[in-house]
């Protein structure tokens, strides 16, 4: 059921880079690489689970203390209008990579948020992104 070479299996386990904005012993969180807006991240559990319904209690636990932790943090670095997450389960439902995560994307009001998965962001600009984001999660720390 569970892909291990899905792509983030591979930047959980250190072989494909990402630009890392959080981690600890249970979940990890970077930029998305296609942002629908400026700020978007993600959080994943680092348990092996493709979708919501295999998650362990405690891992689930871990991926929203660690979500509701990146979004103060990006609404500290971003101050949007409003903060949206998200998370797809199944390719009916819009989901793309087989690993749990959630999306953690800023609003700004009436702005149409980018199309999902679809555009490379400058890496230039998602380093100086994630590097807000961690100021942030220091400040608030
Ligand atoms: P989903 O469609 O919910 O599975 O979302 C997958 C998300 O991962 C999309 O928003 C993609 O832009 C993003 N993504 C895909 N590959 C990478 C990668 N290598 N690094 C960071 N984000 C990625």
């Amino acid at each position: 059921m569970y892909d291990p070479n899905n792509v983030f299996a591979k930047i959980l386990r250190g072989e494909l880079p990402c630009f890392k904005v959080y981690e600890d012993d249970q979940t990890f969180a970077f930029m998305d690489i296609m942002p629908q807006a400026d700020g978007h991240l993600l959080v994943l559990p680092k348990e092996a689970a493709a979708e919501i319904f295999e998650l362990s209690e405690p891992a689930a636990q871990a991926a929203m203390r660690t979500t509701q932790r990146l979004a103060r943090a990006v609404r500290a670095a971003f101050q949007p209008d409003g903060l949206f997450i998200g998370q797809f389960n199944g390719p009916a439902a819009g989901q793309t990579v087989p690993h749990v995560h959630f999306h953690v994307i800023p609003r700004a009001e009436g702005q149409p948020l980018r199309r999902h998965a679809n555009e490379k962001q400058d890496p230039a600009v998602l380093k100086a992104h994630a590097e807000r984001v961690i100021a942030a999660l220091a400040e608030l720390a």
